[in-house]
């Protein structure tokens, strides 16, 4: 058997991580770096990269340069969310014909799954190559709030890049066992993750090495792109003001201006005061321009300091869903390259009245406790006990009058499994529609449609005599299966609905049968 990792794959950035003897390592990509950027680029002359060097290309190519496919994957095409993503996208999105959502490049369209592949695939070759072995399974992570049909696409990605996904846990989870949560008997953390393009905070209670995800808050479009964003603002402006030309219209000089801008954000998490220079940046008009200016963390904190604002109510609405105050948080945990931040250390610490746990990497901790949870499984750590999690959201079928009927209620340690009894509404009746639903909402319409199916081949009998058991069953990775049983007619007929990412086995066999034939040609 191959060597197993645990991969962080995040909206911007990703992490592999492995365990040696207990402890978990990350993994250095082919170029060094412990995080590689979670951006796949296709070129004009039909090569294509991924991580660092697919990124330089974002705004010089952009049409065919994906970033951020976390946040397009198990997505619909008319969802809110993909009608967001693509105000925002520079690349095209089109309706599949189940519905999903697919990227269509100049030279192909292509499922968010296979771009997840490909990122996991770079991830995979990495630890490759750096254990000299084959790679065979994984621990992915995905965020708390993530449906069904998004893990389950996640898991299909990895499957698409030739891993055996283990599980599929929590960031927050992950997070938490990083640090070492699930030793404490009984507490209560706030897992506060910014990332470069979401923030998330995610109240956890943890109950003799049980995870509970209470409640999560967030907001999809805030992360250190923003602070990023608002040096370069400043930037632009500083250059008009001194006579330079607005470099925004010119692609390369803005790529490299966004990158500088980026770099002198991280060096005033150490420093107080540090130098934007970028010769060359502008031969238009008259000569050439240069850039040379120097920011201090203080101008870096008025720039930035509202967006650092932002989290405190998302952090009180989440503490607020589950009746919890700022009093009651046992831990704060720092999650997140952008919680590097002194700024956001300061607010944090300040709300919670705490001082957080911080690693010195937040951005590779969720990587290394998805390595401890592979470690779990595989029984090579052997004094924790199998972590378990609890399901996000409540689980159910529509019922009469379009009312919703939960089978398994939120916060469900999983894996779960709960059968609940049916019957008829109308005499004779032979077939059943079953909707499977998902969320809070008395009202089946408010809630997420998961699933559809029949059971057909009900025997004929008054209505309310046929007993129709449905039975809900999610596994450890938090996948549903939910299976019908026509009981009283004494015809055992049993359909299940396999959660579906939108890709098919076949679609799944097929796509790895293409990424086969092009590792084969190259
Ligand atoms: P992640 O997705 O957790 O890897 O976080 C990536 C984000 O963290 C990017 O926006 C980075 O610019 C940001 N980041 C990384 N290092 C630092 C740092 N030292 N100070 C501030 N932000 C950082």
């Amino acid at each position: 058997m191959g060597r197993v990792i645990g991969v962080d794959l995040g909206t911007t950035y990703s992490c592999v991580a492995h365990l040696e003897g207990e402890s978990p390592v990350v993994i250095p990509n082919l170029e060094g770096f412990p995080t590689t950027p979670s951006v796949v680029s296709f070129t004009t002359a039909g090569e294509r990269l991924i991580g660092n060097l697919a990124q330089r290309q974002a705004i010089t190519n952009p049409g065919n340069t994906i970033f951020a496919v976390k946040r397009l994957i198990g997505r619909k095409y008319r969802s809110p969310e993909i009608v967001e993503a693509m105000k925002r996208m520079p690349f095209r999105l089109i309706e599949a014909g189940n519905g999903d959502v697919m990227i269509s490049l100049d030279s192909q369209v292509l499922t968010p799954q296979e771009i997840s592949a490909l990122i996991l695939s770079y991830l995979k070759l990495c630890a490759e190559s750096f254990f000299g072995e084959v790679v065979t399974d994984a621990v992915i992570t995905v965020p708390a709030h993530f449906n069904d049909h998004q893990r389950q696409a996640t898991k299909d990605a990895g499957q698409i890049s030739g891993l055996n996904v283990l599980r599929v846990i929590n960031e927050p989870t992950a997070a938490g066992l990083a640090y070492g949560l699930n030793t404490k008997k009984n507490m209560t953390a706030a897992v506060f993750d910014m990332g470069g393009g979401t923030f998330d905070v995610t109240i956890l209670e943890i109950n003799d090495g049980v995870f509970h995800v209470l409640a999560t808050n967030g907001d999809s479009y805030l992360g250190g792109e923003d602070f990023d964003n608002r040096i370069v603002g400043w930037l632009v402006e500083e250059f008009k003001k001194h006579g330079g030309a607005d470099f925004l219209e010119d692609k390369l000089a803005l790529q490299r201006v966004k990158e500088a801008c980026e770099r002198a954000k991280r060096e005033l998490s150490f420093t107080m005061e540090t130098e934007i220079n970028l010769p060359f940046i502008s031969s238009k008009g008259a000569g050439s321009k240069h850039i040379r200016r120097s920011i201090s963390r203080g101008l870096l904190e008025d720039l930035t300091g509202d967006l650092v604002d932002r989290t405190i109510p998302l952090i009180d609405r989440a503490l607020g869903d589950c009746r919890l105050s700022v009093g009651d948080i046992g831990e704060v945990i720092l999650v997140g390259g952008q919680t590097r931040m002194p700024l956001i250390k300061e607010k944090v610490s300040k709300h919670f009245n705490k001082r957080p746990a911080e690693h010195v990497n937040p951005d590779e901790i969720v990587a290394m406790g998805a390595a401890i949870q592979a470690g779990i499984i595989k029984g090579s750590i052997k004094d924790l006990v199998l972590l378990l999690d609890v399901t996000p959201f409540s689980l159910g079928i529509e019922t009469e009058n379009q009312t919703y009927q939960k089978i398994i209620e939120r916060n469900t340690t999983i894996p779960a499994r709960k059968t609940m009894p049916f019957t008829t509404v109308e005499h004779n009746q032979r077939r059943v529609r079953i909707h499977v639903l998902q969320g809070e909402s008395e009202f089946a319409t408010e809630n997420k449609s998961l699933a559809t199916f029949e059971l057909v081949g009900i025997e004929p009998a008054p209505a309310g005599v046929p007993q129709i058991d449905v039975t809900f069953e999610i596994n450890a990775d938090g996948i549903v299966k939910v299976s019908a049983n026509d009981v009283v007619s004494g015809r055992q007929q049993r359909i299940q609905v396999r959660a579906s990412s939108g890709l098919s086995s076949a679609d799944i066999a097929k796509i790895m049968e293409k990424e086969k034939a092009v590792h084969l040609r190259k």
